[in-house]
């Protein structure tokens, strides 16, 4: 399972596969991650940095972050895509194809200008969770969402 959370500044990757339920991010920050909470991961409840510091002891790598860089990601389901916007210009996108075993993730692109943001990876993840919330199954063609998909650190 893949979940996306995000406040102002930072948006908090969680990856359940990868969880071995260390437990560093409840007790580093038992506002923003309880375990009989649902959904478990809360990031307003605590301050940035506490939840920053939190995400960054995860062991597993289960949890990550970035910053937001005034950039924000929105579902697309008309368009079968994730759009990544500063304001109101479009500056990435990932595109995905429906069929009946799924969504297939096969294109992702961040302008030049604003890689190494995390963006791309805020991009399939929007489609990642919004896929498996409707219980179907998500796949990757594309290369770069193939490589989120996996168990590499991107
Ligand atoms: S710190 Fe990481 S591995 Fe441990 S419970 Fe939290 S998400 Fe899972």
């Amino acid at each position: 399972m893949h979940r996306l959370y995000n406040n102002e500044d930072i948006s908090v990757f969680w990856d359940s596969d990868r969880c071995f339920h260390a437990k560093r991010c409840v007790t580093g920050c038992p506002e923003a991650f309880d375990k009989d909470r649902r959904p478990w991961i809360d990031i307003d409840r605590a301050p940035t940095a506490k939840v920053w510091q939190a995400v960054t002891a995860c062991p597993s790598g289960a949890l990550t972050v970035t910053y937001n860089h005034d950039v924000s990601v929105a579902f697309d389901e008309e368009g079968s895509r994730s759009v990544a916007y500063i304001g109101n210009e479009k500056i990435g996108e990932c595109d995905f194809e429906a069929s009946a075993d799924g969504w297939n993730i096969y294109h992702t692109e961040v302008d030049a200008s604003h890689t190494g943001l995390g963006i791309a990876k805020r991009l399939v993840y929007a489609i990642l969770q919004e896929g498996e919330r409707r219980k179907l199954k998500v796949s990757a063609t594309c290369s770069y969402a193939l490589s989120v998909l996996s168990t590499s650190d991107k």
